[in-house]
């Protein structure tokens, strides 16, 4: 690779760091992008690779040191690359993502508005309560899991990490000698040999539950209820086992058909005093202490006074419709999972709330029908994935002209286009970002908007 650049080492300094929260390095004429290198660092770069005309490099060395360069908990944190921010110290984090969001409206919404500085977490280590690892094996015929160098297929073997639930390594490592002494092979992608693809484990907050989903390529997996029996009994803290059957080759992990190997297929956690169950293919947010107070940031902004229609968009197990129910006259919401809209619907009656209607639908395609029907919404939560909400719902939102929108999302340059589009009719009353996900470059925001 090389050779197609004229220089591979250049001498420069890291000038600001990009929405990724890669360090903007100039030197010699030249941009390159470097993971874990802060603003005021000077030193040579080495370039490593070139994409969409962009260069991305590597340290070679540092002749000044940024004064918030911290040493990093992890020992592979350079090697996985999937939370470099562990280098950088916490507030300096914190300042970067309220900065991150502020240039996003800037430049996206051209609307005034001040944002708030980032919430952060008293301790922003051992957080998430959901972590999946591909397994491969080595020439040694160990098996191994990780987590996937950033967008490669490369696995970084993980022995530890200093953001995921401390229950979960244990179970990880468990895993691994079962699959070695019981002979469950890894899939291999070329030879299409083997059956494991992932495990992935998700932890409850407030009840000693864990599940496991074991993901292979294929329906057979012989040996399972040995394998199951053998995990529990190494790890008799697992409450449920499933086993998911992806046989596609994609990117996303888990497959349509599961089967419950052990328990009852779900975890049972709260937020703000609301039980939920969460199901193996149910989205649930993945930092349990920072979502209780991103949904309380939310409900003061709904201004609920116990008469409003709130609709929920994008709902997930109907987490933010059923926190709301309470101070609402009727809350409807609507998801596209069907397992998730399972839950939500169990998730009403377990807590006896009976003023939540729950569909599964796409969001835009149900939010046209409302308008065209003329349905009263009095608040309008929405917290759509990365890409946003796209124009047909915003364009029913405009037609139905909820008093407060309070927009939540985990990417604020769509969050700022999509705001910027609602600005036709609606005022921005407040911007709050939230540490969601402290050690990488990832920041959760919270808008609240009234109709003008
Ligand atoms: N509000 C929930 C979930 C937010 S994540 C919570 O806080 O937990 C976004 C959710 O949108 C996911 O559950 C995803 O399955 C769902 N989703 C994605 N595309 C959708 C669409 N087109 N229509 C409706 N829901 C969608």
């Amino acid at each position: 690779m090389g050779s197609s650049f004229p220089k591979n080492i250049i001498s420069g300094a890291c000038v600001d760091l990009s929405f990724e929260g890669k360090g903007v390095f100039k030197g010699e004429g030249q941009t390159v992008f470097v993971e874990g290198m802060f603003v005021g660092e000077e030193g040579e770069v080495q370039i490593a690779y070139k994409r969409n005309g962009a260069l991305f490099g590597n340290i070679k060395k540092l002749h000044k040191v940024s004064p918030n360069r911290i040493q990093p908990r992890c020992k592979i944190c350079h090697a996985c690359g999937g939370c470099c921010f562990q280098q950088l110290d916490y507030q300096s984090q914190l300042a970067f993502k309220s900065e991150k969001v502020r240039e996003q409206f800037r430049r996206l919404a051209k609307m005034k508005a001040e944002v708030a500085p980032c919430v952060g977490m008293d301790d922003p280590y051992f957080y998430r309560n959901k972590i999946q690892m591909p397994f491969a094996k080595d020439d040694r015929g160990n098996v191994y899991c990780g987590f996937y160098k950033s967008s490669t297929h490369v696995i970084v073997p993980v022995e530890e990490c200093y953001i995921e639930d401390r229950r979960s390594q244990p179970i990880l490592s468990a895993c691994k000698k079962l699959f070695k002494s019981m002979r469950i092979e890894p899939y291999n992608e070329d030879s299409h040999s083997g059956i494991l693809r992932h495990v992935l484990i998700k932890t409850s907050y407030y009840k000693p539950e864990i599940m496991v989903v074991i993901v292979t390529a294929v329906d057979s997996f012989p040996g399972r209820n040995n394998f199951v029996k053998a995990l529990l009994k190494e790890c008799p803290e697992i409450t449920t086992v499933i086993q998911n059957i992806n046989p596609r080759s994609t990117s996303v992990i888990l497959g349509e058909k599961e089967r419950i190997l052990y328990g009852k297929g779900y975890i049972e956690d709260s937020l703000c005093g609301v039980g939920f169950q969460i199901s193996a293919k149910s989205f649930y947010q993945t930092n349990p202490v920072m979502t209780e107070k991103l949904y309380e940031y939310a409900m003061k902004a709904a201004r609920l006074s116990g008469e409003e229609i709130v609709f929920d968009a994008y709902s997930g197990i109907g987490t933010i419709g059923l926190i709301a129910a309470k101070g609402a006259k009727q809350v409807i919401s609507v998801e596209i999972v069907k397992q998730a809209v399972h839950d939500g619907i169990r998730n009403a009656k377990r807590n006896g709330i009976s003023n939540f209607l729950m569909y599964c639908d796409d969001a835009s395609s149900f939010m046209v029908k409302m308008a065209e029907k003329g349905e009263a919404v009095d608040v309008l939560f929405m917290d759509p994935p990365r890409k946003g909400a796209d124009e047909r719902f915003l364009k029913a939102t405009l037609k139905l002209r909820p008093k407060r929108i309070v927009y939540v999302s985990c990417d604020p340059s769509t969050l700022a286009r999509d705001v910027a589009y609602l600005g036709k009719a609606y005022q921005i009353d407040a911007i709050q970002p939230f540490d969601m996900f402290p050690q990488t470059f990832h920041v959760e925001t919270v808008v609240a908007l009234s109709l003008r």
